[in-house]
């Protein structure tokens, strides 16, 4: 079988997280790296990114794809800092289809790559860059065997959850999405039926959800009822709030493990093999 595998480069939602109470499950904002045989694809472009970016470039990876569920800033901020972007040699696809309206990716990584805000624009990159722009469900083939199926989640602004079919297996990224209290989504049931990982927007719990209305996150407890329904081996819980601790993810692990044996929460290094 081919190589198939992810690493969590960075598990935070929302803010980079750095403290001292922080450095077993990490600081740094959304990013995972899949490994589809010889390819290469980011989920996101948090500061994860950033030392991702600097280790596959030593390790003369030129070639990748980048799939953003959304623009808000901790999933893109990365981007800017991302080393091989400002390489001749390098080549990178950028995808994007969270939008509401019209803007198209390019638009978006140039508004927020602008002075005054940044002072480096994105024509200052040497790699050859392709936006590429979507809505879904549109699906998308990235070659060589890769199918992406892309999902609408319930989102400020917008996001787009996805499903990467390779080899035989599924992996799907499901992230920055609020769910109705007491339901679950059929539609979304189906699309991650079967997979063998699921990494969820896991921000909050069942027991703070109630303040957080609106927010546009969800909870781990409902990420187990969605693997429990699509029959989904081993979840990742993803997106920490800045407030939990090593210790409090540490006790959210077992009470997680306890409740669904293939659980566990995502924390920077972690690698699994699908
Ligand atoms: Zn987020
Ligand atoms: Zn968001």
């Amino acid at each position: 079988m081919s190589r198939f595998e992810l690493t969590v480069w960075g598990a935070r939602g929302s803010i980079p997280a750095p403290a001292a109470a922080n450095t077993v499950y990490g600081s740094d904002t959304s990013c995972i790296e899949l490994r589809c045989g010889e390819r290469l694809i980011f989920l996101d472009a948090g500061t994860g990114i950033i030392t991702a970016g600097r280790r596959l470039y030593e390790a003369h990876v030129f070639d990748f794809d980048i799939l953003l569920t959304h623009c808000h800033f901790d999933h893109i901020m990365g981007l800017p800092f991302l080393l091989p972007l400002y390489k001749d040699h390098v080549s990178a696809r950028i995808y994007a289809g969270h939008f509401l309206d019209e803007t198209s990716c390019q638009e978006m990584v140039a508004g927020f790559m602008c002075p005054p805000y940044f002072p480096v624009k994105p024509k200052q990159f040497a790699a050859r860059i392709d936006y590429r722009d979507f809505r879904p469900p549109q699906e998308l083939d990235l070659g060589d065997g890769i199918v992406v199926k892309t999902f609408r989640l319930n989102h400020p602004n917008g996001a787009v959850g996805y499903r990467i079919d390779y080899d035989g297996r599924s992996l799907c990224y499901i992230t920055d999405t609020e769910h109705q209290p007491g339901t679950i989504d059929d539609s979304l049931v189906a699309f991650i039926a079967g997979a063998e990982v699921m990494i969820y927007d896991a921000t909050y719990t069942d027991e703070d959800f109630q303040r957080y209305a609106g927010f546009g996150h969800s909870t781990w407890q409902q990420g187990v009822r969605l693997c429990r329904a699509a029959k989904v081996d081993r979840f990742v819980a993803f997106h920490h709030d800045v407030s939990r601790t090593d210790s409090w993810l540490a006790e959210l692990d077992a009470r997680m493990a306890a409740e669904f044996s293939g659980a566990m929460v995502a924390r920077t290094g972690l690698t699994l093999f699908l």
